[in-house]
Protein backbone atom coordinates (compact mmCIF):
# COMPACT_ATOMS: atom_id res chain seq x y z
CA UNK A 1 0.00 0.00 0.00
CA UNK A 2 1.38 3.52 -0.61
CA UNK A 3 2.55 5.62 1.89
CA UNK A 4 2.19 9.68 1.87
CA UNK A 5 3.83 11.94 3.90
CA UNK A 6 3.64 15.40 4.39
CA UNK A 7 5.92 18.45 2.59
CA UNK A 8 6.40 21.24 5.53
CA UNK A 9 9.81 23.39 4.63
CA UNK A 10 10.86 21.58 1.55
CA UNK A 11 11.38 18.08 3.46
CA UNK A 12 8.87 15.10 3.82
CA UNK A 13 7.78 14.31 7.05
CA UNK A 14 5.92 12.29 9.08
CA UNK A 15 3.25 13.32 11.41
CA UNK A 16 4.76 14.52 14.64
CA UNK A 17 2.33 11.67 16.63
CA UNK A 18 3.60 8.87 13.54
CA UNK A 19 0.16 8.18 13.45
CA UNK A 20 -1.84 8.06 9.67
CA UNK A 21 -5.22 7.78 8.01
CA UNK A 22 -6.66 5.70 5.25
CA UNK A 23 -7.65 6.99 2.08
CA UNK A 24 -9.97 4.71 0.20
CA UNK A 25 -10.76 4.76 -4.14
CA UNK A 26 -14.67 5.48 -4.28
CA UNK A 27 -15.15 2.89 -7.48
CA UNK A 28 -13.99 -0.22 -5.77
CA UNK A 29 -14.58 1.17 -2.51
CA UNK A 30 -11.00 -0.37 -1.10
CA UNK A 31 -8.15 1.20 0.72
CA UNK A 32 -5.43 2.22 -1.75
CA UNK A 33 -3.33 4.56 0.51
CA UNK A 34 -2.43 5.77 4.11
CA UNK A 35 -1.93 9.45 4.50
CA UNK A 36 0.20 11.35 7.64
CA UNK A 37 -2.38 12.51 10.29
CA UNK A 38 -1.10 15.88 10.82
CA UNK A 39 -1.98 17.26 14.54
CA UNK A 40 -1.31 20.61 16.32
CA UNK A 41 2.52 20.10 16.55
CA UNK A 42 2.20 19.41 12.72
CA UNK A 43 -0.01 22.73 12.43
CA UNK A 44 3.07 25.16 14.29
CA UNK A 45 5.79 23.02 12.10
CA UNK A 46 4.15 24.14 9.24
CA UNK A 47 3.30 27.57 10.05
CA UNK A 48 6.88 28.03 11.45
CA UNK A 49 8.33 26.93 7.68
CA UNK A 50 5.80 29.13 6.11
CA UNK A 51 7.08 32.45 8.35
CA UNK A 52 10.87 31.70 7.58
CA UNK A 53 10.07 31.53 3.97
CA UNK A 54 7.85 34.88 4.31
CA UNK A 55 10.38 36.74 6.19
CA UNK A 56 13.90 35.09 5.60
CA UNK A 57 16.03 33.78 2.74
CA UNK A 58 14.92 34.04 -1.37
CA UNK A 59 11.11 34.48 -1.26
CA UNK A 60 10.84 37.95 -0.01
CA UNK A 61 13.72 39.27 -2.19
CA UNK A 62 12.52 38.33 -5.33
CA UNK A 63 11.12 41.02 -7.51
CA UNK A 64 7.53 40.57 -8.81
CA UNK A 65 8.63 39.92 -12.27
CA UNK A 66 10.18 36.73 -10.76
CA UNK A 67 7.29 35.60 -8.97
CA UNK A 68 5.23 35.71 -11.74
CA UNK A 69 7.75 34.00 -13.91
CA UNK A 70 8.04 31.19 -11.01
CA UNK A 71 4.07 30.97 -11.71
CA UNK A 72 4.05 30.58 -14.98
CA UNK A 73 6.83 27.75 -14.94
CA UNK A 74 4.50 25.37 -12.43
CA UNK A 75 1.49 26.11 -14.70
CA UNK A 76 3.69 24.45 -17.57
CA UNK A 77 5.19 21.48 -15.16
CA UNK A 78 1.44 20.74 -14.14
CA UNK A 79 0.40 21.47 -18.26
CA UNK A 80 2.74 18.17 -18.59
CA UNK A 81 1.79 16.03 -15.81
CA UNK A 82 -1.87 17.05 -16.54
CA UNK A 83 -2.78 12.96 -16.96
CA UNK A 84 -0.95 11.86 -14.12
CA UNK A 85 -2.50 14.39 -11.86
CA UNK A 86 -6.30 13.44 -13.21
CA UNK A 87 -5.70 9.89 -12.62
CA UNK A 88 -4.66 10.68 -8.86
CA UNK A 89 -7.69 12.79 -9.05
CA UNK A 90 -9.79 10.14 -10.33
CA UNK A 91 -8.38 7.10 -7.82
CA UNK A 92 -9.10 9.17 -4.82
CA UNK A 93 -12.04 11.21 -5.23
CA UNK A 94 -14.14 8.71 -8.09
CA UNK A 95 -15.10 11.88 -10.00
CA UNK A 96 -14.98 11.36 -14.35
CA UNK A 97 -11.52 11.30 -15.33
CA UNK A 98 -13.22 13.29 -18.58
CA UNK A 99 -14.25 16.16 -16.11
CA UNK A 100 -11.00 15.46 -14.34
CA UNK A 101 -8.36 15.82 -17.34
CA UNK A 102 -10.76 19.10 -18.29
CA UNK A 103 -9.52 20.51 -14.73
CA UNK A 104 -6.11 19.34 -14.82
CA UNK A 105 -5.59 20.58 -18.24
CA UNK A 106 -7.47 24.29 -17.20
CA UNK A 107 -5.32 24.46 -14.02
CA UNK A 108 -2.14 25.98 -15.64
CA UNK A 109 -4.56 29.07 -16.75
CA UNK A 110 -4.61 30.17 -13.31
CA UNK A 111 -1.12 30.05 -12.72
CA UNK A 112 -0.39 32.14 -16.19
CA UNK A 113 -3.10 34.58 -15.06
CA UNK A 114 -2.17 35.53 -11.53
CA UNK A 115 1.58 34.87 -12.79
CA UNK A 116 0.84 37.86 -15.47
CA UNK A 117 -0.72 40.02 -12.69
CA UNK A 118 2.26 39.89 -10.31
CA UNK A 119 4.28 42.70 -11.51
CA UNK A 120 1.06 44.74 -12.43
CA UNK A 121 -0.31 45.24 -9.00
CA UNK A 122 0.36 49.10 -8.80
CA UNK A 123 0.12 51.49 -5.87
CA UNK A 124 -1.44 55.10 -6.23
CA UNK A 125 0.20 58.52 -6.29
CA UNK A 126 -2.38 60.34 -4.02
CA UNK A 127 -2.73 63.69 -4.11
CA UNK A 128 -2.69 65.33 -0.29
CA UNK A 129 -4.63 68.42 0.38
CA UNK A 130 -1.01 69.79 2.56
CA UNK A 131 0.96 71.36 0.48
CA UNK A 132 5.05 69.49 0.48
CA UNK A 133 3.64 66.26 1.48
CA UNK A 134 4.29 63.41 -1.31
CA UNK A 135 1.63 60.45 -0.64
CA UNK A 136 1.72 56.87 -2.08
CA UNK A 137 0.33 53.15 -1.76
CA UNK A 138 1.64 50.24 -2.02
CA UNK A 139 -0.12 46.69 -1.60
CA UNK A 140 2.01 44.25 0.48
CA UNK A 141 1.52 40.57 1.22
CA UNK A 142 -0.07 39.52 4.35
CA UNK A 143 2.09 36.21 5.10
CA UNK A 144 1.23 32.89 5.50
CA UNK A 145 -2.15 32.20 3.61
CA UNK A 146 -3.64 28.97 4.45
CA UNK A 147 -5.89 27.36 1.71
CA UNK A 148 -8.40 24.72 2.96
CA UNK A 149 -10.31 22.71 0.49
CA UNK A 150 -12.95 20.08 -0.04
CA UNK A 151 -12.98 16.70 -1.98
CA UNK A 152 -15.05 17.39 -5.13
CA UNK A 153 -12.79 19.33 -7.26
CA UNK A 154 -9.24 19.46 -5.03
CA UNK A 155 -6.64 20.65 -7.23
CA UNK A 156 -8.71 23.24 -8.89
CA UNK A 157 -9.89 24.94 -5.74
CA UNK A 158 -6.37 24.66 -4.08
CA UNK A 159 -5.38 26.84 -6.87
CA UNK A 160 -7.61 29.29 -7.11
CA UNK A 161 -6.48 30.23 -3.64
CA UNK A 162 -2.40 29.61 -4.59
CA UNK A 163 -1.89 30.92 -7.21
CA UNK A 164 -3.31 34.71 -6.35
CA UNK A 165 -1.71 34.21 -2.66
CA UNK A 166 1.83 33.74 -4.40
CA UNK A 167 1.59 36.01 -6.72
CA UNK A 168 0.86 38.79 -4.60
CA UNK A 169 4.15 37.52 -2.33
CA UNK A 170 2.92 35.53 0.37
CA UNK A 171 3.18 31.87 1.41
CA UNK A 172 0.96 29.18 1.65
CA UNK A 173 -0.14 25.86 3.72
CA UNK A 174 -2.60 23.76 1.71
CA UNK A 175 -4.33 21.14 4.05
CA UNK A 176 -6.65 18.90 1.76
CA UNK A 177 -9.63 17.36 2.86
CA UNK A 178 -9.25 13.97 4.71
CA UNK A 179 -10.94 12.21 1.26
CA UNK A 180 -8.68 13.44 -1.34
CA UNK A 181 -5.18 14.21 0.18
CA UNK A 182 -2.80 12.48 -2.46
CA UNK A 183 -3.26 14.77 -5.75
CA UNK A 184 -1.91 17.94 -3.30
CA UNK A 185 0.81 16.04 -2.56
CA UNK A 186 1.85 15.19 -5.82
CA UNK A 187 1.07 18.82 -6.89
CA UNK A 188 2.87 19.73 -4.55
CA UNK A 189 6.29 18.41 -5.89
CA UNK A 190 5.72 20.36 -8.71
CA UNK A 191 6.06 23.87 -6.81
CA UNK A 192 9.54 22.49 -5.50
CA UNK A 193 10.29 21.34 -9.44
CA UNK A 194 9.73 24.98 -10.59
CA UNK A 195 11.98 26.50 -8.38
CA UNK A 196 10.00 28.03 -5.36
CA UNK A 197 12.23 28.36 -2.28
CA UNK A 198 11.59 25.80 0.55
CA UNK A 199 8.66 26.68 2.67
CA UNK A 200 6.65 28.66 0.06
CA UNK A 201 4.55 26.19 -0.19
CA UNK A 202 3.46 23.24 2.16
CA UNK A 203 1.29 20.56 2.06
CA UNK A 204 0.05 19.62 6.23
CA UNK A 205 -2.72 16.26 5.98
CA UNK A 206 -5.25 15.21 8.54
CA UNK A 207 -8.45 16.23 9.73
CA UNK A 208 -10.33 19.42 10.00
CA UNK A 209 -10.82 19.72 13.95
CA UNK A 210 -7.49 17.95 14.50
CA UNK A 211 -4.98 20.15 12.02
CA UNK A 212 -7.17 22.39 10.20
CA UNK A 213 -8.42 24.27 13.10
CA UNK A 214 -4.76 24.28 14.88
CA UNK A 215 -3.26 25.71 11.78
CA UNK A 216 -6.32 28.45 11.66
CA UNK A 217 -5.41 29.38 15.39
CA UNK A 218 -1.85 30.02 14.90
CA UNK A 219 -0.84 33.09 15.29
CA UNK A 220 1.40 33.34 12.42
CA UNK A 221 -1.21 32.40 9.81
CA UNK A 222 -2.84 35.99 8.80
CA UNK A 223 -5.50 34.44 6.05
CA UNK A 224 -7.31 31.06 5.63
CA UNK A 225 -8.76 30.76 2.41
CA UNK A 226 -11.37 27.71 3.04
CA UNK A 227 -14.09 25.67 0.75
CA UNK A 228 -16.22 23.42 2.44
CA UNK A 229 -19.75 23.18 3.99
CA UNK A 230 -21.54 26.15 5.82
CA UNK A 231 -21.34 24.33 9.16
CA UNK A 232 -17.42 23.93 8.73
CA UNK A 233 -17.51 27.67 7.39
CA UNK A 234 -18.79 28.86 10.26
CA UNK A 235 -17.07 27.25 12.38
CA UNK A 236 -13.79 28.25 10.64
CA UNK A 237 -14.88 31.87 10.46
CA UNK A 238 -15.18 31.50 14.32
CA UNK A 239 -11.65 30.39 14.96
CA UNK A 240 -10.52 32.67 12.72
CA UNK A 241 -11.68 35.54 14.63
CA UNK A 242 -9.52 35.32 17.21
CA UNK A 243 -6.59 37.16 15.97
CA UNK A 244 -8.40 38.52 13.55
CA UNK A 245 -7.55 36.67 10.45
CA UNK A 246 -8.69 37.49 7.57
CA UNK A 247 -10.73 35.06 5.94
CA UNK A 248 -12.55 34.21 2.62
CA UNK A 249 -15.43 31.37 2.49
CA UNK A 250 -17.25 29.21 -0.46
CA UNK A 251 -19.52 27.01 0.60
CA UNK A 252 -22.59 25.28 -0.67
CA UNK A 253 -25.31 26.18 -2.76
CA UNK A 254 -28.97 25.46 -3.17
CA UNK A 255 -28.96 26.48 -6.74
CA UNK A 256 -32.30 27.30 -8.92
CA UNK A 257 -31.78 26.32 -12.58
CA UNK A 258 -35.07 27.98 -13.89
CA UNK A 259 -36.59 27.27 -17.57
CA UNK A 260 -39.09 29.82 -18.68
CA UNK A 261 -41.43 28.77 -21.67
CA UNK A 262 -39.38 30.55 -24.77
CA UNK A 263 -36.29 28.71 -24.03
CA UNK A 264 -34.31 26.74 -26.42
CA UNK A 265 -35.80 23.55 -24.94
CA UNK A 266 -33.13 20.88 -26.57
CA UNK A 267 -30.51 23.51 -24.67
CA UNK A 268 -31.95 24.12 -21.65
CA UNK A 269 -32.49 19.65 -21.12
CA UNK A 270 -28.41 19.92 -21.55
CA UNK A 271 -28.66 22.75 -19.07
CA UNK A 272 -30.38 20.93 -16.33
CA UNK A 273 -28.95 17.92 -16.71
CA UNK A 274 -25.20 19.40 -16.88
CA UNK A 275 -26.57 21.19 -13.23
CA UNK A 276 -27.43 18.18 -11.34
CA UNK A 277 -25.63 15.05 -12.62
CA UNK A 278 -22.20 16.01 -13.89
CA UNK A 279 -20.22 15.41 -11.26
CA UNK A 280 -22.46 13.03 -9.27
CA UNK A 281 -24.35 16.52 -8.21
CA UNK A 282 -21.42 16.54 -5.80
CA UNK A 283 -20.02 20.05 -7.12
CA UNK A 284 -21.07 23.34 -4.79
CA UNK A 285 -23.04 25.31 -7.97
CA UNK A 286 -25.30 22.04 -8.68
CA UNK A 287 -28.50 23.14 -10.12
CA UNK A 288 -30.64 21.33 -7.44
CA UNK A 289 -33.89 22.71 -8.02
CA UNK A 290 -34.76 23.17 -11.14
CA UNK A 291 -38.16 25.63 -11.60
CA UNK A 292 -39.98 24.96 -14.33
CA UNK A 293 -43.05 27.12 -16.32
CA UNK A 294 -46.48 25.62 -15.87
CA UNK A 295 -46.52 25.38 -19.58
CA UNK A 296 -43.51 23.35 -20.54
CA UNK A 297 -43.55 21.29 -17.22
CA UNK A 298 -44.34 17.95 -18.64
CA UNK A 299 -42.58 18.07 -21.59
CA UNK A 300 -39.67 19.15 -20.37
CA UNK A 301 -39.97 16.36 -17.55
CA UNK A 302 -40.60 13.79 -20.11
CA UNK A 303 -37.34 14.53 -22.24
CA UNK A 304 -35.59 15.43 -19.14
CA UNK A 305 -36.57 11.86 -17.97
CA UNK A 306 -35.35 9.97 -20.98
CA UNK A 307 -32.21 11.62 -21.40
CA UNK A 308 -31.14 11.20 -17.53
CA UNK A 309 -32.17 7.89 -17.84
CA UNK A 310 -30.06 6.41 -20.72
CA UNK A 311 -26.76 8.35 -19.14
CA UNK A 312 -23.43 5.46 -18.95
CA UNK A 313 -22.74 5.00 -15.37
CA UNK A 314 -19.28 3.20 -14.30
CA UNK A 315 -15.80 2.88 -13.95
CA UNK A 316 -14.77 6.98 -14.14
CA UNK A 317 -11.56 6.18 -15.56
CA UNK A 318 -13.45 5.27 -18.48
CA UNK A 319 -13.66 8.44 -20.61
CA UNK A 320 -17.14 7.23 -21.91
CA UNK A 321 -18.95 7.03 -18.32
CA UNK A 322 -21.22 9.80 -17.90
CA UNK A 323 -21.83 9.57 -14.00
CA UNK A 324 -19.66 8.04 -11.13
CA UNK A 325 -19.65 7.20 -8.19
CA UNK A 326 -20.05 9.41 -4.79
CA UNK A 327 -16.38 10.13 -3.26
CA UNK A 328 -16.91 9.75 -0.08
CA UNK A 329 -18.80 6.79 2.19
CA UNK A 330 -20.63 9.47 4.30
CA UNK A 331 -21.75 11.41 1.07
CA UNK A 332 -23.07 7.91 0.05
CA UNK A 333 -25.39 7.18 3.13
CA UNK A 334 -26.46 10.70 3.29
CA UNK A 335 -27.63 10.38 -0.36
CA UNK A 336 -29.23 7.82 0.48
CA UNK A 337 -31.26 9.47 3.12
CA UNK A 338 -32.40 12.37 1.38
CA UNK A 339 -33.81 10.21 -0.98
CA UNK A 340 -36.11 8.96 1.92
CA UNK A 341 -36.67 12.18 3.14
CA UNK A 342 -37.79 13.62 -0.16
CA UNK A 343 -40.39 10.40 -0.04
CA UNK A 344 -41.35 11.26 3.14
CA UNK A 345 -42.12 14.81 2.56
CA UNK A 346 -44.46 13.62 -0.37
CA UNK A 347 -42.69 14.58 -3.20
CA UNK A 348 -43.22 12.14 -6.49
CA UNK A 349 -40.12 10.08 -7.26
CA UNK A 350 -39.56 9.75 -10.86
CA UNK A 351 -36.19 8.66 -11.83
CA UNK A 352 -33.75 6.53 -9.90
CA UNK A 353 -34.57 6.77 -5.83
CA UNK A 354 -31.27 4.23 -4.35
CA UNK A 355 -28.19 2.71 -4.77
CA UNK A 356 -27.23 1.72 -8.22
CA UNK A 357 -26.88 -1.40 -8.85
CA UNK A 358 -25.89 -1.83 -12.64
CA UNK A 359 -23.32 -3.87 -14.29
CA UNK A 360 -19.93 -1.60 -14.24
CA UNK A 361 -20.38 -0.13 -10.93
CA UNK A 362 -19.16 -2.96 -8.82
CA UNK A 363 -18.62 -2.36 -4.89
CA UNK A 364 -18.72 1.47 -5.97
CA UNK A 365 -20.56 4.19 -3.65
CA UNK A 366 -22.94 4.64 -6.96
CA UNK A 367 -26.48 6.56 -6.52
CA UNK A 368 -28.95 6.10 -9.60
CA UNK A 369 -29.62 9.51 -10.84
CA UNK A 370 -32.66 10.84 -9.10
CA UNK A 371 -35.37 13.32 -10.21
CA UNK A 372 -38.69 14.24 -7.84
CA UNK A 373 -41.35 16.15 -9.24
CA UNK A 374 -44.14 17.71 -7.09
CA UNK A 375 -41.47 19.38 -4.94
CA UNK A 376 -42.50 22.22 -2.65
CA UNK A 377 -39.68 25.12 -2.56
CA UNK A 378 -40.33 24.68 1.89
CA UNK A 379 -39.48 20.74 1.22
CA UNK A 380 -36.11 19.83 3.30
CA UNK A 381 -34.76 18.76 -0.05
CA UNK A 382 -35.73 21.59 -1.95
CA UNK A 383 -33.72 23.78 1.45
CA UNK A 384 -30.82 22.01 2.53
CA UNK A 385 -27.72 21.13 0.43
CA UNK A 386 -27.53 17.51 -0.48
CA UNK A 387 -24.22 17.56 -2.81
CA UNK A 388 -25.54 14.18 -4.84
CA UNK A 389 -27.30 13.48 -8.16
CA UNK A 390 -31.04 14.33 -6.76
CA UNK A 391 -33.24 17.21 -8.78
CA UNK A 392 -36.29 18.72 -7.41
CA UNK A 393 -38.66 19.81 -9.77
CA UNK A 394 -40.60 22.70 -8.74
CA UNK A 395 -43.52 24.38 -10.99
CA UNK A 396 -43.48 27.92 -11.22
CA UNK A 397 -46.30 30.41 -12.77
CA UNK A 398 -44.94 33.73 -13.87
CA UNK A 399 -41.62 35.47 -13.65
CA UNK A 400 -43.13 36.72 -10.03
CA UNK A 401 -42.93 33.49 -8.75
CA UNK A 402 -40.08 31.95 -10.23
CA UNK A 403 -37.95 34.94 -8.76
CA UNK A 404 -39.42 34.07 -5.47
CA UNK A 405 -39.04 30.70 -5.28
CA UNK A 406 -35.38 30.99 -6.42
CA UNK A 407 -34.71 33.52 -3.77
CA UNK A 408 -36.53 31.38 -0.77
CA UNK A 409 -33.25 29.42 0.61
CA UNK A 410 -30.48 30.76 3.10
CA UNK A 411 -27.84 30.21 0.19
CA UNK A 412 -27.19 32.13 -3.37
CA UNK A 413 -24.08 30.72 -5.02
CA UNK A 414 -25.31 30.20 -8.30
CA UNK A 415 -28.61 30.12 -10.65
CA UNK A 416 -29.12 29.28 -14.30
CA UNK A 417 -31.93 31.61 -16.30
CA UNK A 418 -33.08 29.47 -19.54
CA UNK A 419 -34.90 32.26 -21.92
CA UNK A 420 -34.34 33.96 -25.28
CA UNK A 421 -35.64 37.00 -24.42
CA UNK A 422 -33.35 39.58 -23.69
CA UNK A 423 -35.16 41.83 -21.07
CA UNK A 424 -36.50 39.07 -18.77
CA UNK A 425 -32.71 37.67 -18.88
CA UNK A 426 -31.58 41.30 -17.31
CA UNK A 427 -33.90 41.25 -15.20
CA UNK A 428 -33.53 37.64 -13.82
CA UNK A 429 -30.00 38.38 -13.52
CA UNK A 430 -30.17 41.89 -11.35
CA UNK A 431 -32.86 40.29 -9.15
CA UNK A 432 -31.46 36.25 -8.48
CA UNK A 433 -29.61 36.74 -5.15
CA UNK A 434 -26.80 34.56 -6.59
CA UNK A 435 -22.92 35.41 -6.80
CA UNK A 436 -22.77 34.04 -10.50
CA UNK A 437 -26.03 33.99 -12.46
CA UNK A 438 -25.81 32.23 -16.25
CA UNK A 439 -28.32 32.67 -19.38
CA UNK A 440 -28.58 29.79 -21.29
CA UNK A 441 -25.28 27.82 -20.49
CA UNK A 442 -24.58 26.57 -16.62
CA UNK A 443 -21.57 25.63 -14.54
CA UNK A 444 -19.12 27.64 -16.77
CA UNK A 445 -16.11 29.31 -14.83
CA UNK A 446 -12.80 31.12 -16.07
CA UNK A 447 -9.69 32.45 -14.45
CA UNK A 448 -11.29 35.94 -15.29
CA UNK A 449 -14.34 35.57 -13.57
CA UNK A 450 -15.13 36.42 -10.10
CA UNK A 451 -16.94 33.83 -8.49
CA UNK A 452 -18.48 33.73 -5.03
CA UNK A 453 -21.59 33.48 -3.00
CA UNK A 454 -24.33 36.02 -2.16
CA UNK A 455 -26.47 34.74 1.68
CA UNK A 456 -24.99 31.43 3.52
CA UNK A 457 -23.07 30.87 0.54
CA UNK A 458 -19.74 32.22 1.31
CA UNK A 459 -17.77 35.90 1.93
CA UNK A 460 -15.40 37.00 -0.58
CA UNK A 461 -14.69 36.10 -4.62
CA UNK A 462 -12.16 33.49 -6.10
CA UNK A 463 -10.69 34.31 -9.52
CA UNK A 464 -10.77 37.43 -11.33
CA UNK A 465 -8.17 40.39 -11.01
CA UNK A 466 -9.90 42.17 -8.00
CA UNK A 467 -9.88 39.28 -5.40
CA UNK A 468 -5.94 39.30 -6.09
CA UNK A 469 -6.50 42.23 -3.38
CA UNK A 470 -7.70 39.69 -0.67
CA UNK A 471 -4.18 38.41 -0.72
CA UNK A 472 -2.74 41.96 -0.52
CA UNK A 473 -2.70 45.04 2.06
CA UNK A 474 -2.67 48.55 1.64
CA UNK A 475 -0.07 51.06 3.59
CA UNK A 476 0.00 54.72 2.70
CA UNK A 477 3.46 56.35 2.64
CA UNK A 478 3.55 59.84 3.71
CA UNK A 479 6.85 61.83 2.93
CA UNK A 480 7.04 65.34 3.78
CA UNK A 481 9.59 67.67 2.33
CA UNK A 482 8.35 70.41 3.81
CA UNK A 483 11.46 72.69 5.93
CA UNK A 484 9.51 72.88 9.65
CA UNK A 485 7.25 70.98 11.25
CA UNK A 486 4.65 72.79 13.00
CA UNK A 487 2.81 72.46 16.22
CA UNK A 488 3.06 69.33 17.69
CA UNK A 489 0.15 69.69 19.61
CA UNK A 490 -2.58 69.68 16.49
CA UNK A 491 -3.46 66.63 13.69
CA UNK A 492 -1.60 67.37 10.78
P1 LIG B 1 -16.30 20.07 4.88
O1 LIG B 1 -16.76 21.39 5.42
O2 LIG B 1 -16.65 18.86 5.61
O3 LIG B 1 -14.69 20.06 4.76
C1 LIG B 1 -13.99 20.99 3.97
C2 LIG B 1 -12.57 21.12 4.49
O4 LIG B 1 -12.60 21.73 5.76
C3 LIG B 1 -11.83 19.79 4.69
O5 LIG B 1 -10.49 19.95 4.31
C4 LIG B 1 -11.94 19.57 6.19
O6 LIG B 1 -10.91 18.77 6.72
C5 LIG B 1 -11.84 20.99 6.69
N1 LIG B 1 -12.43 21.26 8.00
C6 LIG B 1 -13.58 20.75 8.51
N2 LIG B 1 -13.79 21.26 9.75
C7 LIG B 1 -12.76 22.10 10.02
C8 LIG B 1 -12.40 22.91 11.12
N3 LIG B 1 -13.14 22.97 12.23
N4 LIG B 1 -11.28 23.66 11.04
C9 LIG B 1 -10.53 23.63 9.93
N5 LIG B 1 -10.79 22.87 8.85
C10 LIG B 1 -11.91 22.11 8.89
O7 LIG B 1 -16.80 20.04 3.38
P2 LIG B 1 -16.67 18.84 2.33
O8 LIG B 1 -17.68 17.80 2.68
O9 LIG B 1 -15.26 18.47 2.18
O10 LIG B 1 -17.10 19.58 0.97
C11 LIG B 1 -18.40 19.73 0.54
C12 LIG B 1 -18.88 21.15 0.75
O11 LIG B 1 -18.00 22.07 0.11
C13 LIG B 1 -20.24 21.40 0.14
O12 LIG B 1 -21.03 22.14 1.03
C14 LIG B 1 -19.92 22.22 -1.11
O13 LIG B 1 -20.99 23.02 -1.55
C15 LIG B 1 -18.75 23.02 -0.66
N6 LIG B 1 -17.98 23.52 -1.80
C16 LIG B 1 -18.05 24.85 -2.11
C17 LIG B 1 -17.37 25.35 -3.23
C18 LIG B 1 -17.45 26.82 -3.62
O14 LIG B 1 -16.68 27.25 -4.48
N7 LIG B 1 -18.35 27.61 -3.05
C19 LIG B 1 -16.61 24.48 -4.02
C20 LIG B 1 -16.57 23.13 -3.67
C21 LIG B 1 -17.25 22.66 -2.55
Amino acid sequence: MDRYKMYIGGEWCEAASGAWFETENPFTGKVWAEVARGGEADAARAAEAAHKAFTTGPWPTLTATQRGALLRRVGDLIAERAEFLADCEVRDNGKLKVEMLGQLRYIPQWFYYYGGLADKIEGAVIPIDKPGVFNYTLHEPLGVCVAITAWNSPLLLATWKIAPALAAGNTVIIKPSEFTSTSALEYVKLFEEAGFPPGVVNVVTGYGPEVGQPLIEHPLVRKIAFTGSVASGERVNMAAAKGLKRISLELGGKSPNIVFADANLDNAVKGAIAGIFAASGQTCIAGSRLLLHDSIHDEFLDRLLAMAGSAKMGDPMDMGTEIGPITTRPQYQKTLDYIDIARADGATLRLGGGKATRAGCGDGWFVEPTIFSGVENGMRIAQEEVFGPILSVIRFKDDEDAIRIANDVVYGLAAGVWTQDITRALTMTKRLQAGTVWVNTYRAVSFTSPMGGYKSSGIGRVNGQEMILDYLQTKSAWIDTNPTFPSPFALR
